[in-house]
């Protein structure tokens, strides 16, 4: 499957879309789908803009409102995360993911869907520590520090993740801040020399994100994708061996004498790592600025062929989670105290997973509707009073009918 990544969007829908087709014409090849690695800003209209956390003199309507409104459409399927400049009220009510607008997918606070075969994670947000283990209290109108916090990242989803890689693998994982540590794991130095103020906070170890580190580390998918630090940057990890995987080759040849030689380059080593260790990729884009390496496009391959339109699909270890720690979910300041047990995580969500099979696998199926409505009016018209949330948004309210 041809997969684009994009990195921090800024509403900047018509200059990703060209550059696209671009590259399309240029490689002669046609995309199937598109993964923004968040600051999306799906801003609608006026009143999103109070919701949007920038300077002042970004605070504009941006592309995006041309695609909610209808006036244009989205020429290849698009998945997004948050990040840290969002229409996060829009968002909200999106909390378990829906569409934005017609072929614009928001994988909502967190989640685990099925692109045209490929398992498919995502986080939104940006971690800060400070934030991490509250609720999610967050209330329109915001204040100036709910404005902040509503972005910050929730033990709670990342709880709900970690529990998601015990069967199945994940092919993909897509983030908007790096995973914590990531830098050593590529050019570091070459890094260096175009974000030197990256030094301290890498030698304090605090570039990027603890959650998503812990993330990385546990699930292991094959593919990751991030934005936020405004570079290109492309890393290896090597799960299960200590520290940098150059510096360890050594220890690596002695387990695997046969198959490891320190003389090849190194993709053909990697290649040949790959055989015996889990490998994550991982690919960290700019944002789209001209002149900037703000779009790729991958070939990763799929289960099936993909011939048409790549069909998405819900995850049922997913929805089970969802079930299994819906008792734990807050709106308020307070958040409760999370399950960690293992043993009785897996027991649980094999349990719901079987709800899942009887009352939507064999009910609905498992694929995900496109049923795109207008929640507020499009550009031009005021639009203060918003109902409260989670259940404002009729495809939140299916969702949580469906669950
Ligand atoms: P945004 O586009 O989200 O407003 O901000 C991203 C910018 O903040 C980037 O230019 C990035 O270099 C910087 N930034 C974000 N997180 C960190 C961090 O943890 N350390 C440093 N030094 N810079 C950061
Ligand atoms: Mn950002």
């Amino acid at each position: 499957m041809k997969i684009a990544i994009e990195g921090c969007c800024h509403s900047e829908l018509d200059a990703i879309y060209r550059e696209l087709k671009r590259q399309e014409e240029k490689t002669q090849s046609q995309v199937d789908v598109l993964l923004i690695a968040g600051d999306f800003q799906a801003v609608r209209n006026e009143a999103d803009l109070a919701c949007l956390s920038v300077p002042e003199k970004y605070r504009k309507l941006g592309d995006f409102s041309s695609y909610y409104s209808g006036e244009k459409k989205a020429p290849v399927l698009t998945i997004f995360v948050g990040g840290n400049h969002e229409a996060s009220n829009y968002l909200w009510e999106l909390y378990y993911g829906g569409w934005v607008c017609p072929n614009i997918y928001y994988m909502g606070a967190a989640n685990i869907i099925n692109i045209g075969g490929l398992r498919v994670g995502g986080i939104s947000g940006i971690y800060k520590e400070k934030n991490y283990t509250k609720g999610h209290f967050e209330k329109v109108p915001y204040n100036m520090e709910s404005l902040k916090s509503v972005y910050h990242v929730r033990e709670f989803e990342v709880c709900k993740l970690l529990n998601t890689g015990r069967t199945k693998p994940i092919d993909i994982f897509l983030s908007h801040d790096w995973p914590r540590g990531i830098e050593k794991h590529g050019d570091l130095k070459r890094l260096l020399s175009i974000k030197p103020y990256f030094f301290n906070d890498i030698q304090n170890n605090c570039l990027g994100s603890a959650a998503n580190e812990r993330l990385m580390n546990e699930l292991q998918p094959a593919y990751w994708f991030s934005a936020h630090l405004h570079v290109k940057f492309e890393a290896i990890k090597i799960h299960n061996v200590y520290e940098n995987w150059k510096e360890n080759m050594v220890e690596m040849v002695k387990e695997n004498p046969d198959e490891i030689d320190l003389n090849d380059e190194d993709d053909k080593v990697i290649t040949k790592i790959e055989a015996s260790h889990k490998i994550t990729r991982f690919l960290a884009l700019d944002k789209c600025l001209p002149g900037r390496h703000f779009l790729e496009i991958l070939d990763i391959p799929t289960p099936h062929e993909v011939n048409e339109k790549p069909i998405l699909s819900y995850d049922v270890d997913w929805l089970a989670i969802c079930r299994v720690f819906h008792p734990y979910f807050s709106i308020e300041y307070q958040q409760p105290s999370l399950p960690w047990d293992n043993a009785y995580l897996a027991r649980e969500i094999e349990k719901e997973k079987e709800w899942v099979y009887d009352h939507i696998v064999q009910l609905h199926g498992l694929e995900i509707p496109q049923h795109f409505e207008h929640t507020a009016p499009v550009v031009g018209n005021a639009f203060s009073a918003y109902p409260p949330p989670l259940y404002n948004n009729p495809q939140t309210e299916a969702f949580c009918k469906m669950l």
